[in-house]
This record gives structure tokens, sequence and C-alpha cells, in this order.
């Protein structure tokens, strides 16, 4: 199977240690208290054998290790399953790989932000232990590393079909990062609503021995989503973009009120207009992801919505069952 990637992207990372600078401390003066313990610095590991030698090690001690996948360019919504990583294991590896074999679009490929120092001190504030940044070719250094993987119904619905083989290259990767890292739990974000059920079918179909936990969306105060990909909207695009979460918070506010045909018109209304090129906007059982005609065949409602805003290619759902305030 081949896929797209410029070659400058081809090269792997060196080990990158990072270079620490400890404060001097003047005996003479009386000690001030710590306001905080300096963090542990942060390892970063390019080859897989590393992280599957620490893994077995950990193993060996009876240790826990959480694992949070990224694609880097991180924010406060990858920082929140680090945390949550942090305060339930020993030791947490987060990863950071822009996966080819999940890119349809050679442009969003190229165009996705890269920006590994800031990560790496970012990751580092957020007391994770370690970051795996493999390389292409070792991520993918065979054909069995690159053999497809099917999710039957789920890639056919919302980002499988709008973007096909994508969720292939997402269980391509996992798996592979999996068999690397083989932590006792890993981490993903419901912002990706229809990729932690695929992570789950994955761990299913392949026997993985893996806890999937899935965190809640973090979004900035005006309730935009937090994505890397917001880092390529302009200042107006981004205030478009705004729409997406607007739509989705009116749904849930009307959800009592209203049925879901009069849900769906309204936010396709709002969503429908020439700086929005609008590619689905949903009312789905948050189970099965089947959409739904009528409240009474969901216990679990979940509206789900994707759009082009400029360039960019925004995701983003919401629960629709409960106060209106809360996320899912
Ligand atoms: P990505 O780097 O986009 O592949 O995302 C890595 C992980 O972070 C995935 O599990 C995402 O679902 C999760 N994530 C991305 N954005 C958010 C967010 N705003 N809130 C919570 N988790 C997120």
């Amino acid at each position: 199977m081949g896929f797209y990637v410029p070659a400058e992207l081809h090269c792997g990372y060196k080990n990158i240690e990072k270079k620490r600078h400890f404060q001097q401390i003047d005996l003479d003066l009386p000690a001030p208290l710590p306001t905080h313990l300096p963090l542990k610095p942060l390892k970063t590991l390019a080859f897989p054998h590393e992280l599957t030698s620490l893994s077995d090690t950990l193993k060996r001690e009876g240790k826990s290790l959480g694992f949070v996948p990224t694609m880097g360019a991180l924010h406060e919504g990858h920082l929140s399953l680090v945390r949550e990583a942090k305060s339930k294991n020993d030791v947490v590896v987060a990863s950071i790989f822009v996966n080819p074999t999940q890119f349809n679009d050679p442009k969003d490929f190229e165009r996705y932000p890269r920006v590994v120092e800031e990560d790496q001190r970012m990751l580092e504030s957020a007391g994770c232990d370690v970051l795996f940044l493999p390389s292409v070719k070792d991520m993918y250094p065979d054909d069995a590393s690159q053999q497809a993987v099917s999710f039957g119904f789920l890639e056919t619905v919302l980002e499988g079909a709008h973007r096909p083989g994508h969720f292939s290259g997402v269980g391509m990767v996992v798996k592979r990062l999996f068999e690397i890292v083989k932590p006792s739990t890993a981490y993903f974000g419901s912002k990706d609503y229809q990729q932690v059920m695929v992570i789950r079918s994955l761990v299913e179909q392949f026997s993985i021995p893996v806890e999937i936990i899935a965190m809640p969306t973090i979004r900035e105060s005006d309730g935009l989503a937090m994505s890397s990909r917001n880092r390529l909207l302009s200042a107006e695009e981004r205030t478009i973009a705004l729409a997406l979460s607007k739509a989705l918070f009116t749904a849930k506010e009307n959800y009592p009120s209203q049925s879901i045909p009069e849900l769906l018109q309204h936010a396709i209304a709002t969503l429908s207009r020439p700086d929005i090129r609008l590619e689905y906007f949903v009312i789905c059982d948050g189970d099965t992801l089947r959409e739904i005609t009528d409240k009474s065949q969901t216990k679990n409602p979940v509206a789900l919505v994707a759009a082009h805003v400029g360039k960019v290619r925004l995701i983003d759902n919401l629960g629709l069952g409960r106060a209106v305030n809360s996320e899912q």
C-alpha cells in the first residue's frame, strides 16, 4: 500500500533529550518554601524497541502505563488526557505521529501543524513522563504493519463516508502503537466521537489487552472545540467556525421541546451559509451511530457535525440528552 509523504517528513527524529536548567540555591539565605517541586524532565524516545523495553520493565515491576496517542500541535484537550492518565497511572507515555495513512487528502497532511518543541514543553508541564516520537519508517516497517483494518458499518457513515480510508489508517497506526507501547490504559477524546468507537472495535477485533477511556471534549471559553487545526484558521475564520458549536448547543437546548426533524432543520439552516461548507449535521444514537428520526429511537442522542471553514475541515459533537451546559 502506498501513501503520500513529502520527502522531508520521512526522516525520523533523533533522540531529543531536553537540557534542563536548575536554579542555584544561595545557602547563606534561609531557603524559601518551595511553591512547587520541579517536574521530572520529559524523556523523548524515537525507537519502538525503546518503548517496548520500557513497557516490559514496568510490567515486571507491576506498574501501570497510561498512553495518550496524538498527532501533536497540542492544546488543553490533549493535556486533559495526559493529566487524567497521570492521575491514574505510574507512568504516562504520549506519542506524536502525524500518521500519513489516515489522511485522505495529501494537502491536509502537508498543512497539518508540526511544533514538536512547543509540544515537548507542554507535555512536560502536564507531567508526561515519556514522549514517543517515531519515524514513518519505524511505524510502517513492513507490509504487515500496513494491513488495512476494517470497521464495517462505522466506516460507511459520517467521518468514514466523508474520509475514505481514514479509519483504516487510524486502525493501522493505533494497532501498531498499542503493539509497541503495550499500555495498560489508553486515553482518547470524545471530540473524535466516531474514532473512540473505532478504537473500541479495534481492541475487540484483535483482543488487545488495553482499557480504553474516553474523555470529554475541552472547549475554548466561547464554545469552540479545541483542535490542532484551529491554528490554521484566520481570526475571521475562527469567528465563523464558532457557528458549529453554537448549532450543537442550540440543538441541545431545544432538544426537550423540538422534534428531531425540527432540530435538524434549524441546525442545517444556520450552517448553510456561503462561508461554511457543511458536510453533515446529524443526530444519531450515540451507541451505534445510526441516525435517528424520532427521540424514542435512542436513550443516548448525540449530534455530530463536520464542515469546512476556509481550507480547514472541522468536526465537533455534543450529547443532547443531559443538562444544557454539560458535555456528552
Ligand atoms: P489528535 O492529535 O487530533 O489526533 O488528537 C489526539 C487525541 O486528543 C485524540 O484522542 C483526540 O480525540 C483528543 N482530542 C483532540 N481534541 C480534543 C479536545 N478538544 N478535547 C479533548 N480531547 C481532544
